[in-house]
């Protein structure tokens, strides 16, 4: 498969419009935002969220529309996911906690979109595609025993014989969007129940749980090292009641030789898409720290020369040149993970890879930055400290540094995950 190194010219120009706003509207609030972390990024939200419904409510249209047997079929790859990739880096460069503030379905919609029915996606995913009010998705899987290791979930899902409806009990924490999904729009939540504790992952089904439903009651926001502009709340289900048909997928627990997991993996394949865009999240914060960096050093009167040989260069001439390979190289990995999505191939091995190397890279590239500007990197007049917090989360949603090693572990190695854990 060729990858291209260009950008096409429609996704630069969505490129200095995400740009434009990164530094018109979200830079000047990025540390009031930090600063008072349960403030709303008000601004940002009025201004993306008619952009955002626009492209989600063509996506939508899009992923329903019946097959057209007449319609020329497209020539060479989509765009899709490079765009996205493009849009996240930026905003990310702007404010990455304001950017996880961003209206719209997020993982609860590629969860919808992976194992929903086409009715399903219609009922549930429509309205982030209309209206003036702005609204969130979350995904809800963790929990205070179960993070990394998923099949641990305890939330359980009972069905009531006599009103079909599933009966929720349990306890979901750092829910990225949570609070506005449930407390300030129509928005809803995915969230990850048992059906079955016997059946490990074939009992975990996924079930889509509307704002204002009695019984979920935000219980917590958290107060974060980063990214403090997001909303990251704790969620508890006391007898929730949820109608039968918000359960996505297959019901029935199967035997995993029968399938059992395949709505689990289904769903878990939303991940090959979400880890991507997460690097690309991290490739902004870097970039932000990185070109803050070079301008600081300009004004100093030190210069970055590209032509000189390494051993002629000064510590901090190397640092700059490590740290810009360092981006490069997780921006590479990201572009081929990206690029495979939009041919329409499998790419959980180079996701996860990507994921791993720019957690790593933005976290040491950040440090990096308040390293070399010493005093001021450190102290809050600048955001070098900010980058520096913002970059670490990185590295541990979406599954952590390890785990997104191990994953590309077994898949080199051919081992399954009980074989390798
Ligand atoms: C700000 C924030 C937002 C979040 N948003 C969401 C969200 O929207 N929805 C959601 O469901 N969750 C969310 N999470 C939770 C996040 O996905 C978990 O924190 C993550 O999966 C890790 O789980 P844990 O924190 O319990 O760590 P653990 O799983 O307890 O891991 C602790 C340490 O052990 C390591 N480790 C664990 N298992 C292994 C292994 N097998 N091999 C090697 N090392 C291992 C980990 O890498 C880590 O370093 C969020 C977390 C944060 C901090």
């Amino acid at each position: 498969m060729a990858i291209s190194f260009e950008i096409p010219e429609r996704v630069v120009q969505e490129q200095q419009m995400a740009m434009a706003l990164a530094q018109g509207v979200m830079r000047p609030q990025a540390r009031r935002l930090d600063e008072d972390e349960h403030a709303r990024p008000v601004d940002f939200i009025q201004m993306i969220w008619p952009v955002l419904r626009d492209q989600q409510k063509r996506q939508l249209d899009k992923l329903l529309a019946p097959p057209d047997p007449n319609k020329p079929k497209r020539e060479g790859p989509g765009i899709t996911y490079l765009r996205m990739m493009v849009q996240v880096e930026a905003l990310s460069w702007g404010d990455a906690g304001q950017y996880l503030c961003m209206p719209s379905a997020l993982l609860a919609g590629s969860a919808i979109e992976a194992v929903g029915t086409p009715e399903q996606k219609e009922r549930f995913l429509r309205r982030f595609a209309e209206g003036d009010d702005p609204k969130w998705g979350a995904m809800a899987m963790t929990e205070p025993n179960a993070g990394s290791d998923t099949k641990a979930i305890e939330t359980t899902a009972v069905l009531d014989p006599e009103t079909r409806e599933w009966v929720l009990n349990g306890e979901k924490i750092f829910i990225t969007g949570g609070g506005l999904a449930l407390n300030e729009s129509n928005g809803l939540v995915v969230v990850w129940a048992t059906v079955d504790k016997s059946a490990g992952r074939a009992g975990m089904k996924p079930f889509v749980v509307e704002a204002r439903t009695p019984g979920v009651i935000v219980t917590k926001a958290e107060i974060k090292h980063g990214i403090r502009a997001s909303d990251t709340v704790a969620v508890s289900f006391q007898n929730a009641r949820i109608p039968y048909d918000h359960l996505l997928g297959d019901p029935e627990v199967r035997a995993i030789d029968e399938g059992g997991t395949k709505g689990f993996k289904g769903a878990m394949a939303t991940f090959d898409a979400s880890r991507p865009l997460v690097a690309a999240g991290a490739l902004g914060v870097g970039r932000a720290a990185l070109e803050f960096v070079r301008e600081k050093l300009i004004e100093a009167g030190i210069d970055i020369p590209y032509d000189r040989p390494y051993h002629k260069l000064s510590a901090i001439q190397r640092d700059v040149l490590e740290m810009e390979a360092q981006l490069k190289a997780a921006y590479l990995l990201t572009l081929r993970a990206i690029s495979l999505l939009d041919h329409g191939q499998r790419n959980s091995l180079e996701a996860s890879m990507a994921k791993a190397k720019a957690g790593k890279a933005v976290t040491w590239v950040t440090q990096k930055a308040v390293e070399i500007l010493g005093m001021m990197g450190y102290n809050r007049e600048w955001l070098a400290e900010k980058w520096m917090r913002d970059a670490r989360i990185n590295d541990i949603y979406e599954g952590t540094g390890q785990i997104n090693l191990l994953i590309v572990a077994r898949r080199i190695l051919d081992y399954s995950s009980r074989e390798l854990n």
